[in-house]
């Protein structure tokens, strides 16, 4: 509601604003698509061969909660800090990126994992249900 009134108070902030909006629903959209083909990647190949995909999970998802409701407290001014649901769930957000190993182990394993792919064949060796087919 407060981001709604607040989308009606002059032009500049009713466009940063819808914008912000625009923008979190894309990443939550992104967050959740990447997670779906993850899960759809571990029940077809194996855990292993998803490792990849589940490190990715890792940071994005925990990235795009802490970015849409680091937008959320900002939209709400000073009440977005009071210690209810969005401090919170911000708290909350920011420790995943900490827990099960920091941000940094799960992407550099995503960047040792796109090297071994380069040198060894493509994607189908890692995720073959993801490979495109050869050319003719
Ligand atoms: C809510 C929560 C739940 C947790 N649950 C569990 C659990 O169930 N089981 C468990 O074993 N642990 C758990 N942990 C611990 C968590 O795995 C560690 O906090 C995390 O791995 C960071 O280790 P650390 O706190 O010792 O910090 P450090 O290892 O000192 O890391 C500090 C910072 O150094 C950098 N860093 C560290 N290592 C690397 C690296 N290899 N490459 C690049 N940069 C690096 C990162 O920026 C990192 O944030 C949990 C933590 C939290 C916050």
């Amino acid at each position: 509601m407060r981001t709604k009134a607040r989308a009606l108070r002059g032009v500049r902030t009713r466009r940063r604003t819808l914008e912000r909006i625009a923008e979190s629903r894309i990443r939550i959209d992104q967050a959740r698509l990447l997670v779906y083909k993850a899960a759809w990647l571990m029940d077809k190949v194996g855990n292993k061969a998803a490792r990849a995909e589940i490190a990715m999970i890792k940071t994005a998802s925990a990235d795009a909660a802490c970015q849409v409701i680091d937008w959320a407290i900002q939209a709400h001014g000073a009440a977005g800090l009071c210690d209810d649901y969005l401090a919170n769930a911000y708290a909350q957000a920011r420790a995943i990126r900490l827990a099960d190993g920091p941000d940094e182990v799960h992407r550099n394993q995503i960047g040792r994992l796109e090297l071994d792919k380069s040198r060894s064949g493509g994607a189908a060796r890692y995720a073959p249900h993801m490979a495109l087919p050869a050319p003719p």
